[in-house]
């Protein structure tokens, strides 16, 4: 569906994010032959990698491979999928909400389900953006087994970067923490030195890549090391406008709280993946979708049952007569 169609059949959900979450909930959505749209801006997180690790029995996938299977599989049900930017979502005036895309449409919905994902804030270094994904990560889970017995570095930019080093011996013996803009204090100091983390001082200025992969980290005084990857520790920005904009609570951190199934605090509002969860791996976003799905389709079970017996009430009187 192209996104200038003019939309007016109100969706039972729209879910607003076609990521590994977005689609999983829709395909869920739409087996429950409910009326389901997905709206998505066409930029998953991962899309730097070149492949997904750790998902049963789609270990080493394409991150797009994946998108494009589960969007097959959603449309192939009959869920509406649209290349699009939501800009806003508002509650409707008869009930449910509506659900505004970037250049016009507005799509009416009883259900609304966020999974927009989250933005990863790098440090501005030289060399970081360009091998995001691929030789400068994040998540050993991810990217540790492919760099094992490497020689590894951590650039520390926050206090992780030293459980994220100690979490690395887990694939290398060779790993070196760059204090950079970190400032150890003596019991982080002795735990690295007790695991045989080396540590470099001082401040790092790039990272060595010359328009190719890796070769290792430049430090402001001239030194360098050579390393095959290097790990970070990026801010993670939920991109949560949509879920602030209708008033979902959030935590102590600035998460948008729910409940195990994807419920947030606004009736009819439901989010799921890393725009609620900035830990979820994609096979977990996708249960998280799948797990929202099934509690959304089990309340408009609950609304629909009450209104038909509503109707019936109010019809009784009637019918004795
Ligand atoms: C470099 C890298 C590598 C990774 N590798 C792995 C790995 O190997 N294995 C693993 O399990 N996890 C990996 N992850 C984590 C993985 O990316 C996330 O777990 C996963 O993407 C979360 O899925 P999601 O559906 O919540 O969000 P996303 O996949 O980010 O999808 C969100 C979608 O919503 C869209 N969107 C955003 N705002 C709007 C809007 N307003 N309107 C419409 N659409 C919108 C985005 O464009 C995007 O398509 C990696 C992450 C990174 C950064």
């Amino acid at each position: 569906m192209n996104h200038t169609d003019t939309v007016t059949d109100m969706y039972d959900v729209v879910v607003a994010g076609g990521g590994a979450a977005g689609l999983s909930a829709a395909l869920v959505l739409a087996r429950a032959r409910r009326r389901v749209a997905v709206v998505d801006a066409g930029e998953p997180r991962n899309a730097p990698a070149g492949q997904i690790r750790g998902f049963l029995s789609r270990d080493g996938m394409a991150p797009a491979a994946l998108l494009e299977a589960g969007r097959a599989e959603a449309a192939g049900y009959g869920a509406h999928l649209i290349d699009g930017t939501v800009d806003e979502i508002t509650p409707a005036a008869g009930g449910g909400f509506l659900v505004r895309l970037s250049g016009g449409p507005v799509l009416p919905a009883r259900r609304v389900l966020v999974a927009t994902g989250l933005r990863d804030g790098l440090p501005a270094l030289p060399g970081v953006r360009d091998r995001w994904g691929r030789d400068v990560l994040h998540c050993p889970y991810c990217h540790g087994h492919e760099v094992r017995d490497r020689p590894l570095g951590v650039l520390a930019t926050e206090p992780r970067a030293v459980d994220q080093a100690l979490l690395l011996l887990q694939w290398s013996g060779d790993v070196t923490l760059f204090t950079h803009t970190l400032e150890l204090t003596g019991e982080q100091r002795e735990r690295l030195a007790a695991r045989e983390v080396r540590i470099v001082g001082g401040e790092v200025r790039r990272l060595i890549t010359d328009n190719g992969p890796l070769r290792g980290v430049e430090l402001a005084d001239g030194r360098t090391v050579p390393r095959d990857a290097v790990f970070v520790q990026p801010r993670m920005v939920p991109r949560d406008t949509l879920l602030s904009g209708l008033g979902c609570p959030v935590d102590d951190q600035g998460w948008t709280v729910t409940d195990a199934s994807g419920r947030t605090g606004v009736p009819g509002v439901w989010a799921v993946g890393n725009v609620a969860d900035p830990r979820s791996q994609v096979i977990t976003a996708a249960g998280m979708g799948s797990a929202a799905a099934i509690g959304i389709n089990h309340g408009l079970v609950e609304e629909e049952t009450a209104r038909a017996v509503a109707r019936r009430r109010s019809a009784a009187p009637a019918r004795e007569e």
